[in-house]
């Protein structure tokens, strides 16, 4: 076996990226996750088996698990590097990889597919477990009023901003990718990005929702603090995707609010059928006289409501409103 059908295999790296490879890694990365052969090693260990100087090793393997390439772990003081795994590289690489968008747009697309495949493997057991009703480790997700997003970004200590990895895989929308907020807990040494204050977080959310993007949050958050808002659209939003697929709405994102439409104040303009993501309110076949002008009549479906409350924002006659709806619904 070559030594890059080794790394292909240890790294679990699709066969079709194997001419791309210069793209996620380096020579040096590559020989790295080969001499690890599948083992956790030290700097000790990868500065004899690389013949380099320890200093030398340490900022490899730091810079390393920084690009995730590597995973680190700490044992009784002593830190222990493992190989990570190309699911995770793609994930960084589509965010901060310079070169990234300069590979072909087929592989590009082929990448988006194997990576949402994979995904969707690995969120079947949560999924299954919030279809049953059964406890989770992470609240699911759930879309928040923009009126809302004041108190949950007042109340975090700290924020972070990174790319939309969906957005920047999918490639299936042109709005803004620099649109995900993590917060407090849900920041770590690797999420990268760049930190923002409370005032430039508040900023990006209302540019995000000027730009049609519905804010997704953790359910848990009035009770548990602020995790992440997330900015999405429901053409490239992994989650979303996954949702739509699997029928699993009300559990996979929580559902909180409903629109609801006073036909007395509508006009039909059609701007919320342009602005709803899932075609809850739509133009109709049939006419309706406005103003002494036929027009095509605009629809409404309840039950394809998320609740995101795009369309309440920018009705031009406020004929829409965000009703609560309680756990039993
Ligand atoms: S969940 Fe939404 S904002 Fe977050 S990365 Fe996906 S589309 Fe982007
Ligand atoms: S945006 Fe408002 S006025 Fe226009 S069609 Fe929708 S509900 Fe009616
Ligand atoms: S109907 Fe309105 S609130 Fe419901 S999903 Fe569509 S845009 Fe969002």
């Amino acid at each position: 076996m070559s030594k890059i059908e080794r790394f292909i295999e240890l790294f679990k790296v699709p066969e079709f990226v194997g001419p791309y490879l210069s793209y996620f890694v380096t020579e040096r990365e590559i020989d790295l996750i080969i001499v690890m052969d599948g083992a956790g090693l030290n700097a000790k260990e990868a500065a004899a088996k690389l013949g380099i100087e320890l200093s030398q090793a340490e900022e490899l393997l730091e810079d390393s698990y920084h690009k995730h390439v590597l995973n680190r772990e700490e044992h009784n003081g002593e830190v222990r590097y493992t190989a990570g795994d190309f699911y995770d590289k793609l994930d960084y690489q589509c965010k901060f990889g310079e070169n990234y968008h300069e590979l072909d747009k087929s592989v590009r697309d082929a990448l988006d597919r194997w990576c949402y495949d994979v995904y969707k493997e690995g969120m079947k057991p949560y999924l299954a477990q919030l279809k049953r009703g059964e406890k989770v480790e992470r609240a699911p997700e759930t879309y928040e009023l923009l009126g809302n997003l004041d108190e949950f970004i007042d109340s975090a200590r700290e924020i972070r901003l990174v790319p939309c990895n969906c957005r920047r895989l999918a490639e299936n929308c042109e709005r803004p990718t620099e649109t995900c907020l993590a917060f407090d807990d849900a920041i770590t040494d690797r999420n990268n990005g760049r930190e923002v204050s409370k005032e430039e977080a508040k900023e990006i959310v209302k540019m995000a929702h000027k730009a049609g993007l519905m804010h997704q949050v953790n359910s848990d958050w009035r009770e548990k603090g602020p995790s992440w808002i997330c900015n999405c659209c429901s053409c490239c939003c992994y989650p979303l995707r996954l949702a739509q697929e699997e029928g699993s709405k009300g559990v996979f994102p929580v559902v909180n609010y409903a629109a609801e439409r006073d036909t007395e104040k509508c006009t039909h303009c059609g701007i919320c059928a342009r602005t709803c993501h899932f075609s809850a309110f739509y133009r109709t076949e049939d006419e309706i006289l406005v103003k002494g002008k036929a027009i095509l009549r605009v629809g409404f479906d309840p039950e394809k409501c998320y609740g995101c409350g795009l369309c309440a924002d920018k009705c031009p006659t406020h004929a829409i409103t965000m009703q609560i709806l309680s756990a039993k619904d």
